[in-house]
């Protein structure tokens, strides 16, 4: 029975010595980031061509609000002297035609161009869905064990919260399993812009003005981050 008891002491103990040592790899990744560049900003259009993406009220289908905000981010973040690299400014997907697994390809072709231009930071735009339609709102979300994915969501769900005057504001949320905030060599939120399925913000989401306004939202979020980040 002692010698139980010291087995399974010796086991919480190198449990506890494993888990700070991996936090601290994380830590240090984090930081090893002299190989970004600071100038490049990838913005990614979510889904497009064979892929729709969610389906909204009167059939609105997802891909086509994505690519509009995307493209007003990115002539946005442009005028702040950015350079954009966006992953498709048509309704394009990202795989070949013949491709097995066109989903799986298109995926994996953005995470590459993550890491061929090592931008300082990613924003994956999306619109979300929900069965019930009274559910609204927008929300970012980060990689769970990403300090600085945290830091700039929480900036931009704040900016977004108030730009859009959100009467029920959400806060940012990690997230261990989408395959882009797990496989990016870069900092990457994705954000949700709205639901498609509520009938006053999926006609709030395709009126310019209210994209004008995400992306205003967006790219505060973004310069107060980079701000932060050179303290
Ligand atoms: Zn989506």
């Amino acid at each position: 029975m002692k010698k139980y008891g010291l087995e399974l002491m010796l086991g919480c103990l190198l449990l506890v010595s494993f888990l700070i040592l991996s936090k601290q790899a994380a830590e240090v990744s984090e930081t090893m980031s002299s190989t970004e560049n600071s100038k490049i900003i990838l913005v990614d259009a979510g889904h497009g061509g064979a892929d729709p993406g969610m389906i909204g009220v009167n059939g609105l289908e997802e891909k086509g609000i994505n690519l509009q905000i995307a493209v007003k981010l990115k002539d946005s973040l442009e005028k702040q002297g950015f350079s954009v690299i966006m992953t498709r400014e048509e309704d394009k997907g990202l795989y070949e035609e013949d491709s097995r697994n066109q989903k799986a390809q298109d995926m994996q072709c953005r995470i590459a161009m993550i890491k061929k231009y090592r931008p300082v930071l990613c924003i994956s735009v999306h619109q979300n869905s929900y069965q019930d339609s009274s559910v609204c709102g927008p929300q970012v979300f980060y990689y769970e064990d990403s300090v600085r994915g945290k830091n700039l969501a929480e900036f931009i769900q704040e900016e977004l919260n108030l730009g859009l005057k959100v009467k029920r504001p959400r806060v940012a949320k990690g997230n261990k399993t989408y395959y882009l905030l797990k496989r990016s060599e870069s900092v990457l939120n994705i954000v949700e812009c709205g639901f498609l399925t509520n009938p006053e913000e999926a006609g709030l989401l395709c009126k310019e003005e209210y994209q004008n306004k995400i992306v205003e939202a967006i790219v505060k979020g973004i310069e107060q981050y980079l701000k932060q980040q050179k303290i």
